[in-house]
This record gives structure tokens, C-alpha cells and sequence, in this order.
């Protein structure tokens, strides 16, 4: 275990119970921006582990007959906390993230947009029948205790984006945050315990060892879960022996095909960001850019005036647009990809420039004359680096683009967006977007087809997620 040489915060305990605890193990966090522990955090035990899941099936008792508008009050007031603190809580994603100020605050704003949507939804049951013979009604039943497992990109809107479907849906959750941005989620838990009863939302802290744990807990009823296809593998086969409902929200290679009507000069800015933000660790962000041949140099030169704009570095420094990639192991992997394709003779036409000394720097990369079989064109680099591709036939482009396991998102660029549709029904994914990528929000439902994951967050269908039928059937 290393030891944080500075701890400039309040440190966030573990929630269990209602109650803030401390462990005799801890968790070092790393500021990606300097390569050094800034913080260490309690790491939660497995006996911690039965006591929060014991505290859960008390509180779920309770919660689950709570009104649903009244459940729905609570949530409000989650927002509001959240609302009052955003300063702080974006300081601790900024610092544990990695991305400038103003877009942590940026993600602490989006994921009041579930509480806005999950807080107002109504949920009525389904009458099938009714009728002198009888009455048929589904109901959608909470499921029991949530485990919620999530990522480090969006480490706070991934919780949010958890926490607030399931409770409304009368759940209780209990959610463990990577091991690599754990501080901003256990502040959350503090907080929201002025909102909620003890029990309904605990936090737990904890490495891979703790996720695992969650997946085999006879007392875990559903496990919803962010983060990699080979986890979410592990995690579907671990939950099988309980048989645990699992939500799994994956990874991608996300294509985007440029068609030969767009217009550089109109879809550049918006095809760069599609790739960029968060420095390109967005598990929909654009990660194969299919170009028509004839068109190549000219989406060369709209891409490379923006990636020229964006100044890498802290997220505390003025007029920084760009973090680094988050940790050390993800950087190893960017740099293995491009060092594999530039040794395959890829041309790297863009490559900017980034701080000097310790942190997880890699500059914003646009690289051209790569194919399939690249493994930076195959495998998710997940950082900013973004492999252009050409195309002279758009039914080869479709059937490239589609040549893969993953299924997450996927993108049509044009000048005629009505007609793109047709393009867009042949991509298989669960999104398709037309002139943007990606678009998550809390109103429309959002998950990957084949191997980037099973089921889906968001909307009405991402808290039936959380639900299990129930149907009433009387004889009369
Ligand atoms: P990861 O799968 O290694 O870790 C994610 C979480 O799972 C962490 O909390 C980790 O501690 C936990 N974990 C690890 N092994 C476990 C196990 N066997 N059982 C239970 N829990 C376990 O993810 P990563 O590689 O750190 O994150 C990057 C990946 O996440 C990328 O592939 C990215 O595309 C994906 N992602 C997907 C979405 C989405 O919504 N589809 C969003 C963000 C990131």
C-alpha cells in the first residue's frame, strides 16, 4: 500500500448503515495530473461488506412500501443536495479524475437530469384486462438490494446514473466506485444520508477483491454494473450461482461513417469532440472514423485545426480543455496501441503537445492510413487518439463498420439527415446517432448490443431494469 504524501481533504468514510465508518484498510488515490496519492480512503472489509448488506434488507423492508411519490420526494432531495455541494463534489472529481474544473461541475449538472426525469415518472401497473370475467394487472416490483459497480471516466454521474432509477423504483443500493476514483461517490453517500433513511444508499470503497465479492453475496438481488467487457464476463458468470439480475453497460469501438454529402467545415468541430471529450475515455465515444476516400485530406485539415485548439493539462489551470488519461494502466495501453501502429507504418498527421513532468499525459492523436486488423482500429483505446479510416463504397463501409464484437454506439454524418436514417438502421448498436456521438441522457435508454453489454440504463426502460413483474390475476 503507498502512502498519500499529501491530504489536502476532509476524507470520506465508507456509509453503512446511516452511519460514516472508517477501515484498518485503506485505498491510495492518485492524481492522475501528477502521478502522486493525494488522498487515502477507507477500503472496505468483506465483514463490512455482510454488515451493509444486512443494513440493506433491513432498510428494503421498509423502503419498498414507501409511496412511490414519496420515494420520488426523496430523490428531489438527493438533487438538492447534491445541487448545494456541487463545488466540492466537482473539486473531488476533478482531482481524482483528472478533467478540468468546469467539466466535473459539467458532470455533476448532467446527473441531476435523472433526478429531474426518475423524480417525476409516474409507474402506474398495466391493466391487461378488466373486464366481468376478471382483472389482469403487471406490476413492476422493486427487485431487493442493488449492488452497484462503477467506472472511473464518470466515476459520479456513473453512481447517479445507478442510484437514482433503482431507489425510485423502491430498491435499496449499495454501490462500490473504482478503486481509482472512489472520493467523489463516498462524499455522495455521506450526503445523501441527510436525504434518505439509513440503509436505502451505503458506499463502500474497495478494490476488484470487493467487486467480486458483491457478485457472489447471497444477500445482492441485482448487480448493475459499468465498466469492461472482460468484468462484465466475470460478472455475469459470478451472478449466475445466485442467479442475480445483472444490468451490464460495457465497452465499444464505436464507428462513425462520414457520408459523401457531409460537409467538413460543418461537422468537423462536432466529429473531433465526438472522439475528445474526456481526453476520449467515454465508452461511447467515436473510436473508428470511416471517411470517403476522395474526402480524406480534407477531414485531415478540419480535424487537425481542432485538435490544435485543445490545451492539455491540470484541470485546475485556465483555459485547459483536456485532463490526462486517468491512470497508469490505461495510459500503458493507449501507448501500446499507438507504438503497435506506428511500427505498422501508420501516418501520425497530428500529435499536440502536452505538460512537462510526472502525470498521465498523452497528446491529442489523429492518425490516418490504418485498417482493420490494427489493433488500434480493433481494441478500445479508451484516450485520445482516434484512427481515421477510408472508404470508397458505402455497403463495404456498413459491413467494416459492423465487423466487430462490440455493439455500443455508432454514428452517420450528412448533409441530409432524414435520409441518413437508412444508414443508420444497418449500423448494429444500441445507439445510432446522425451528426452527433454520443448523446446519453436520462429520458432516452442507452446500452450496447452484442458484447458491449445486456440491458440498458435511462428512461422508462432502464428502471424497469430495476423492477421485477409482478401480475395480479383475479377470477371473478
Ligand atoms: P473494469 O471493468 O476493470 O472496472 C470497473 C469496476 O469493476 C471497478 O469498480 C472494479 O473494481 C470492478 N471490478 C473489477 N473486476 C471485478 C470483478 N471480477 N467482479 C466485480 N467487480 C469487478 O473497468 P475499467 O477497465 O477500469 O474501465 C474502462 C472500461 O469501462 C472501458 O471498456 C469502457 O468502455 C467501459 N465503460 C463503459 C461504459 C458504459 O456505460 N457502457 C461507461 C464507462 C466506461
Amino acid at each position: 500500500m503507498t502512502t498519500a504524501t499529501t491530504t489536502d481533504y476532509k476524507v470520506p468514510q465508507l456509509t453503512i448503515d446511516g452511519t460514516t465508518q472508517g477501515s484498518a484498510e485503506t485505498l491510495s488515490v492518485i492524481d492522475p495530473s501528477t502521478a502522486q496519492p493525494f488522498i487515502e480512503v477507507p477500503s472496505a472489509t468483506l465483514d463490512q461488506l455482510d454488515e451493509a448488506v444486512a443494513a440493506a434488507r433491513r432498510a428494503f423492508a421498509s423502503w419498498r412500501l414507501v409511496p412511490l411519490g414519496e420515494r420520488q420526494d426523496a430523490i428531489r432531495a438527493v438533487g438538492e443536495v447534491v445541487k448545494a455541494n456541487i463545488d466540492e463534489l466537482a473539486e473531488l472529481v476533478m482531482r481524482e479524475q483528472g478533467k478540468p474544473l468546469g467539466n466535473a461541475k459539467g458532470e455533476i449538472m448532467a446527473s441531476l437530469r435523472q433526478v429531474d426525469f426518475f423524480g417525476t415518472l409516474e409507474m402506474d401497473p398495466e391493466v391487461i384486462k378488466d373486464d366481468e370475467t376478471g382483472r389482469v394487472e403487471v406490476r413492476h416490483d422493486p427487485i431487493g438490494v442493488v449492488g452497484g459497480i462503477t467506472v472511473w471516466n464518470y466515476p459520479f454521474l456513473a453512481a447517479m446514473f445507478k442510484l437514482v432509477p433503482a431507489l425510485v423504483a423502491g430498491n435499496v443500493m449499495i454501490i462500490k466506485p473504482s478503486p481509482y476514483t472512489p472520493v467523489a461517490t463516498l462524499r455522495l453517500g455521506e450526503l445523501l444520508q441527510e436525504a434518505l433513511p439509513p440503509g436505502v444508499l451505503q458506499v463502500l470503497a474497495g478494490g476488484d477483491e470487493l467487486g467480486r465479492a458483491f457478485t457472489t453475496h447471497p444477500g445482492i438481488d441485482k448487480i448493475s454494473f459499468t465498466g469492461s467487457v472482460p468484468t462484465g464476463k466475470a460478472i455475469m458468470a459470478a451472478a449466475s450461482e445466485t442467479l442475480k439480475r445483472v444490468t451490464l453497460e460495457l465497452g465499444g469501438t464505436d464507428a462513425g461513417i462520414v457520408l459523401e454529402d457531409a460537409d467538413p467545415a460543418v461537422i468537423g468541430k462536432d466529429l473531433f469532440w465526438a472522439a475528445f471529450s474526456n481526453s476520449g475515455q467515454v465508452c461511447a465515444a467515436l473510436k473508428r472514423l470511416y471517411v470517403p476516400e476522395s474526402k480524406l485530406e480534407e477531414y485531415s485539415a478540419v480535424l487537425a485545426e481542432e485538435a490544435a485548439k485543445v490545451v492539455v493539462g491540470p484541470g485546475t489551470q485556465e483555459g485547459v480543455v483536456a485532463g490526462p488519461v486517468q491512470n497508469a494502466a490505461q495510459l500503458a495501453q493507449v501507448k501500446r496501441l499507438a507504438d503497435d501502429a506506428r511500427s505498422n507504418g501508420a501516418d501520425f498527421f497530428f500529435e499536440g503537445e502536452i505538460p512537462d513532468g510526472p502525470g498521465y499525459w498523452f497528446p491529442t492523436t489523429l492518425v490516418r492510413n490504418v485498417a482493420e486488423g490494427l489493433a488500434l482500429v480493433d481494441e478500445e483505446p479508451f484516450g485520445p487518439i482516434l484512427p481515421i479510416l477510408t472508404y470508397t463504397d458505402l455497403d463495404d463501409a456498413i459491413e467494416r463498420a459492423n465487423a466487430t464484437s462490440y455493439g455500443l454506439g455508432a454514428s452517420v454524418w450528412t448533409s441530409d439527415p432524414d435520409a441518413a436514417v437508412e444508414v443508420a438502421e444497418r449500423l448494429e448498436a444500441g445507439s445510432v446517432w446522425v451528426n452527433q456521438h454520443p448523446v446519453v441522457t436520462a429520458s432516452v435508454p442507452f446500452g450496447g448490443v452484442k458484447q458491449s453489454g445486456l440491458g440498458v440504463e435511462g428512461s422508462r426502460y432502464g428502471i424497469l431494469a430495476y423492477t421485477n413483474i409482478r401480475v395480479i390475476s383475479v377470477k371473478r
